[in-house]
């Protein structure tokens, strides 16, 4: 038996529980992990609250990330002993996941735990933190450079927005961080936004286009923000989308598209190539100041993920949770 946060869904509704489980009900699959440590993302408190339609089968184990170590391999690229890190796949929303004392996994879905980050500190950076990374490298990749002028980051006191600000920060950017959260200026400028910005500035319907002003920007939060982001970014300038806390909408024009050539980048963290990935966690040992995933992470116990998810939903979770699993 292990401890894990099921989730159901039957004729007495919808729940998610901290529960024990029979290891023979786990999975089958190539690689069996002892979980470490997991996160909760955006995406885990959607499924954990039920709010979004994120669970595609009954019971799932929640939990879409997790690093540990391998307890057994039927896969020559892992061997017993060997850390590993684990982000998507549809796991946590279509097999069991990380909110988990153990997983069973395919080995394609793994990399190894890069070798300065514990447990714990790839958690702390989790798929928020990758996803940041990846979206860094969309916006690197359509050659946005520092001294192009400043970068807007939406949703900037989230997971994905902390740490595109400390990435893009180390990187040499001026990085500008559009926040609801004016309280938390001190959070921001120390992770390395240069200006805060009220998000009141970028969630209303706007004109199709505005003064230009963004080199670039990271955007989470999707809707008239996304909108308002595309409108005034400079000409040639590109926004990497990967998210939607503000809507799933996007009320935009082709305005800023065709006459100022700006670009909008989509990035998955999901299904994203296992190569690109590789680059992701590479560039994270290299380009993000591990010192910072200290002042914005915080630390719970396994049986506290169903209580957080909600604090997530509420919109009161400032950067990222880690979850030790043993706790
Ligand atoms: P968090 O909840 O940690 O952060 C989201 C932040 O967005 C909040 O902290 C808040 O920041 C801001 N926000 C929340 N609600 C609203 C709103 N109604 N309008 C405007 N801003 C809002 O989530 P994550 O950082 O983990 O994820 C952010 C988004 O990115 C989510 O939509 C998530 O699903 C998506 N995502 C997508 C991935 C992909 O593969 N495409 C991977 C990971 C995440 P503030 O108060 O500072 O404004």
């Amino acid at each position: 038996m292990f401890n894990a946060v099921v989730i159901n869904k039957d004729d007495t509704g919808y729940s998610a529980n901290y529960q024990t489980v029979n290891e023979g009900d786990l999975p089958a699959a190539d690689v069996s992990v002892k979980v470490a440590h997991s996160t909760l993302n955006y995406k885990d408190a959607l499924a954990i609250t039920g709010k979004s339609p994120v669970v595609r089968s009954f019971p799932m184990v929640a939990g879409i990330d997790f690093a540990g170590e391998v307890t057994h391999s039927d896969s020559a690229d892992f061997s017993v002993g060997d850390k590993v890190v684990l982000n998507g796949w549809g796991v946590g929303e279509r097999h069991w996941g990380g909110l988990s004392e153990q997983a069973c996994v395919n080995a394609d879905w793994l990399v190894p735990l890069p070798k300065s980050f514990s447990t714990e500190q790839a958690m702390a950076i989790g798929t928020a933190g990758y996803t940041a990374m990846l979206c860094v490298m969309a916006l690197e990749k359509q050659g946005v450079r520092p001294s192009d002028g400043e970068i807007l980051v939406s949703g900037a006191t989230g997971g994905v927005g902390s740490v595109a600000i400390a990435i893009l920060a180390k990187l040499g950017y001026t990085v500008v961080a559009l926040t609801g959260k004016l309280s938390d200026e001190s959070y921001l400028r120390n992770l390395g936004a240069s200006e805060i910005i009220h998000r009141d500035e970028y969630s209303s319907p706007g004109k199709p286009m505005i003064k230009e002003r963004w080199a670039g920007a990271i955007d989470v939060v999707g809707s008239h923000t996304l909108a308002n982001i595309c409108a005034s970014l400079k000409y040639g300038g590109s926004v990497a989308a990967c998210g939607l806390a503000g809507g799933m909408d996007l009320p935009a024009t082709v305005a800023p598209f065709i006459l100022r050539g700006v670009k909008l980048i989509g990035v998955d963290s999901v299904m994203c190539p296992k190569a690109q990935r590789l680059e992701a966690w590479e560039r994270l040992e290299k380009d993000l100041d591990v010192t910072k995933l200290e002042a914005l992470s915080q630390y719970i116990g396994l049986s506290e993920a169903i209580e957080y998810a909600n604090k997530f939903m509420d919109g009161t979770v400032k950067g990222r949770v880690v979850v030790d699993v043993m706790k």
